[in-house]
């Protein structure tokens, strides 16, 4: 077997592992002949909006884990390979050197215990950054129950650092993967991260700034709901200061006992990263989101519009006067039309509606929660026959 063969049946899978943003959209990628020859690129797109080819692979398919969800558990009947870091190492910059792969999403099935493994993602690191003096994208896995001065040595050459916690809480998790232990193998491990970055000087990583860390839920399959998830979420955000929460809707995978078990609504995943992102961003509180009777987001709104109908319906917001945390409850403004908002008010009064054109602010979304100087923006009904 090759090095391209036995990457294709490393990357094989890797869907159960959501790294950064994905996108389908081809804009700004290789041609799709490309795309095509290499099934192990996916298209991320990164914090400042870029897209870049990134290579996902796990450094080996053998897990001696048993997660219920997941296509490496042990006993799982497939093709599986390794790659000592050496292979990994070279067979990437191959990849990067010939434009194919613009950065490297590095993870591992656990064989041999996860200290070993974490081992081996450190010195595929250490060899691309000391040896190859590679200057590229790195997010790398932490692995359950990696030793703190492993974590250490990984931060020193990642980009991003992440370790999914799978399960909102240690009772979800016990159904879901059970081997994991949730604090003392995962949760502790987000909690060393940030104490890292906190306490050491950031002039030890690479680029002297610590990197980005990141987690994964699984949603669906251990029954658990969003107050649970968001619960959760937002400690890990506002405590960890997590960039991003990955919500990985369950889909079953054939020859693992979560096989029969129905895939979760993608919808569900959609609500949850809006929830998630207005704790990030908006200023939200979990208490500030609406759930059903069953714990759940209601599917058929946005969570920021739920929450506007209930607040601010018959209570509108000055615009004129509004601060930038009211704004930014309003539907339809984000933090960017915030800061052009503010811009356009040290001018002049926000008077009309095409003063909200100029700001490109939807008039259809705004106008039962703002007021332009004590007025109802007036929006004109479309009906369709
Ligand atoms: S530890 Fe669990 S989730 Fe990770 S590769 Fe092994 S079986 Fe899959």
């Amino acid at each position: 077997m090759d090095k391209y063969q036995k990457l294709s049946l490393l990357s094989e899978n890797m869907d159960v592992e959501d790294g950064e943003n994905l996108t389908n959209s081809l804009t700004n990628c290789p041609s799709r002949t490309t795309i095509e020859k290499h099934p192990m690129i996916t298209y991320a797109k990164m914090s400042g909006g870029k897209t870049i080819p990134l290579l996902k692979s796990v450094i080996t398919s053998i897990c001696e884990r048993n997660c219920n969800y997941c296509a490496f558990r042990a006993g799982r009947d497939f093709r599986r390979a390794s790659f000592t870091p050496t292979e990994m190492a070279g067979t990437y910059l191959d990849l990067y050197q010939k434009n194919i792969a613009k950065g490297l999403f590095l993870s591992s099935g656990i064989a041999g215990g996860s200290v070993k493994i974490q081992d081996k993602i450190i010195d595929t690191a250490e060899i691309l950054r000391t040896k190859k003096n590679y200057q590229g994208y790195l997010h790398l896995k932490i692995m359950p129950g990696a030793e703190y001065d492993q974590i250490e040595k990984l931060m020193l050459w990642a980009d991003r650092v992440s370790i999914n916690l799978e399960a909102p809480n240690p009772e979800r998790l016990s159904f879901l993967a059970p081997k994991k232990m949730f604090g003392e193998e995962l949760f502790s491990r987000l909690e060393w991260v940030d104490m890292i970055r906190n306490r050491e000087n950031p002039r030890k990583n690479w680029k002297h700034r610590w990197p980005s860390l990141t987690t994964q839920l699984v949603v669906g399959p251990s029954g658990e709901n969003d107050l649970e998830i968001l619960k959760t979420s937002e400690f890990l955000l506002s405590n960890f200061h997590l960039s991003r929460i990955y919500y990985m809707t369950f889909s079953p995978v054939e020859g693992t006992p979560f096989e029969n078990l129905p895939a979760e609504n993608p919808m569900r995943g959609h609500r949850l990263y809006q929830a998630s992102f207005l704790m990030r961003d908006y200023g939200f509180t979990f208490e500030d989101l609406l759930f059903n009777e069953n714990g759940r987001l209601p599917l058929e709104n946005d969570p920021k519009q739920n929450w506007a109908e209930s607040h601010l319906r018959g209570n509108p917001v000055e615009i004129n006067k509004a601060s930038r945390e009211e704004l930014l409850r309003i539907p339809g403004i984000g933090p960017k039309r915030v800061e052009l908002i503010a811009n356009y008010r040290q001018k002049q009064k926000i008077k009309s509606e095409s003063d909200l054109r100029i700001l490109g602010i939807p008039i259809e979304k705004v106008s039962d929660f703002l007021l332009l100087d004590g007025k109802q923006p007036f929006h004109q009904l479309q009906f369709t026959f």
